[in-house]
């Protein structure tokens, strides 16, 4: 994901659930340099991965730590909102979003609640560059999961990181924002698709 209308205000809450403390995957930004990890190639719409459902994650290995570091990085650029594990190739269930300078990671996220209250706005994704459509979504979220360590989380949030939050986890389903356009935007959607220059096979 790139990012939501501009003016969005969002109240973002993060938490290790049972404690109500920040957990250490909010709110601050990591040495990257001193970390050797990778800024990832973004997977761009037409490549199956991006919609194949993501496996849970089972074991919290060096792979999986490996994976949480470079989504973070990976996300913390300008203009990058939200960025799930298989968006760099990887058909895990991780995501990273980096909304209002909280910066994180969860993995195994699932939905919990979400407002009947919605939201309007233009929507945009790392793997649909340079486009942005008009897409609903509920106006707060809140997600659980677990963070690197295997402590329960939770990410909520209003605005911006409602939006995003089912975002992302519509990609670790194999679902893009663009299935969720109605039928004009959609079709006005899959013609400009079709017209990005690294996307022949829009799905
Ligand atoms: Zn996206």
């Amino acid at each position: 994901m790139l990012g939501g209308k501009l003016g969005d205000t969002a109240i973002i809450v993060v938490s290790r659930v049972g404690t109500g403390t920040l957990g250490p995957v909010a709110g601050r930004r990591l040495r990257w340099k001193d970390w050797g990890m990778a800024i990832r190639e973004i997977r761009i719409i037409g490549d199956p991965v991006l919609r194949t459902a993501c496996e849970p994650i089972t074991s919290l290995d060096k792979a999986v730590r490996d994976l949480v570091d470079d989504l973070i990085q990976t996300v913390d650029r300008e203009g990058r909102a939200g960025l799930a594990a298989n968006q760099i190739g990887v058909s895990l269930q991780a995501f990273s979003y980096n909304i209002e300078d909280e910066v994180g990671c969860i993995l195994n996220p699932k939905i919990v609640e979400l407002s009947e209250e919605h939201q309007d706005g233009d929507e945009g994704c790392l793997s649909v560059p340079g486009l942005w459509f008009p897409t609903r979504r509920a106006e707060f979220a809140r997600v659980v999961g677990i963070d690197v360590n295997g402590d329960d989380v939770m990410v909520e949030g209003t605005g911006l990181m409602a939006r995003c939050l089912q975002h992302e986890v519509d990609h670790l389903d194999g679902k893009l924002y663009l299935d969720r356009l109605d039928r004009l935007a959609r079709k006005k959607a899959m013609q400009a698709v079709r017209e990005l220059p690294m996307a022949s096979a829009p799905r």
